[in-house]
């Protein structure tokens, strides 16, 4: 049983590894930002959805506690779970904290160039979600998901303007978490400095990282 926050910029992997990660440790992936493209269509809060998620802001942060607490009430999410993309706020890690108890901050600290380049080169499959990088992490063939056929395309906020402002947004409402976290005593820092470090070498490195604080 653990609770896992995944905390890092956009682009930093916090999919790829929490993906990776949730099977070895029986537990589900929680994506706030999966969870928000998911009610795009719906008929109340779809529309904000979209404009705050196309133009790389924050959606705000009623509409995804109030999402998030729901997931969390889900029989699968009751014996641990990996939270990536939440909390981004503070208001969002406090709210966490009326809701659970958090045993774990993952921080993914990678350089700012590195982030952009993955980014833009970042596919997503339509149909499961799964994630591709054009650069280093590619379909089998092209356009194709390898696990289910689907299409893959480019999210609208993986075009240069709203990369750009998806880092600001990053800097000034999501890293003072960091600082947060750091003085609660609940962080691991993982750091990447080169684009092709495989994303299985990084998961190897946090397994041993809670293996080392006995949360696994
Ligand atoms: P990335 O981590 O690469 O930015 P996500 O899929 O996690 O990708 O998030 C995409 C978008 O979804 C964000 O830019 C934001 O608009 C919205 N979003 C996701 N999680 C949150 C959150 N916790 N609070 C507010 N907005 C969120
Ligand atoms: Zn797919």
């Amino acid at each position: 049983m653990v609770k896992i926050i995944m905390l890092g910029p956009p682009g930093a992997g916090k999919g790829t590894y929490a993906t990776r990660l949730a099977p070895k440790l029986g537990i589900p992936t929680i994506s706030t930002g999966e969870l928000l493209r998911a009610a795009r269509d719906d008929p109340e809060i779809g529309e904000t959805i979209r404009k705050y998620q196309d133009s790389g802001e924050l959606v705000p942060d009623e509409i995804v506690i109030q999402i998030l607490k729901k997931r969390l009430e889900q029989d699968d999410a009751k014996n641990g779970f990996i939270l990536d993309g939440f909390p981004r706020t503070l208001a969002q890690a406090k709210a966490l904290e009326t809701i659970t108890n958090i045993d774990v901050v993952i921080n993914l600290d990678v350089p700012e160039e590195i982030l952009i380049k993955r980014l833009s080169a970042r596919r997503q499959c339509k149909k499961c979600g799964a994630i591709y990088n054009l650069l280093y992490l590619k379909p089998k063939v092209d356009g194709i998901c390898d696990k289910c056929g689907g299409e893959l395309y480019q999210r609208d906020d993986d075009k240069p303007e709203a990369i750009k402002e998806r880092l600001r947004v990053y800097h000034e409402k999501t890293a003072p978490l960091i600082d947060y976290y750091k003085e609660k005593g609940i962080m691991i820092t993982i750091t990447t400095d080169r684009i092709d470090v495989p994303p299985e070498e990084q998961v190897e490195k946090i397994m041993q990282k809670l293996k080392e604080k006995n949360l696994i």
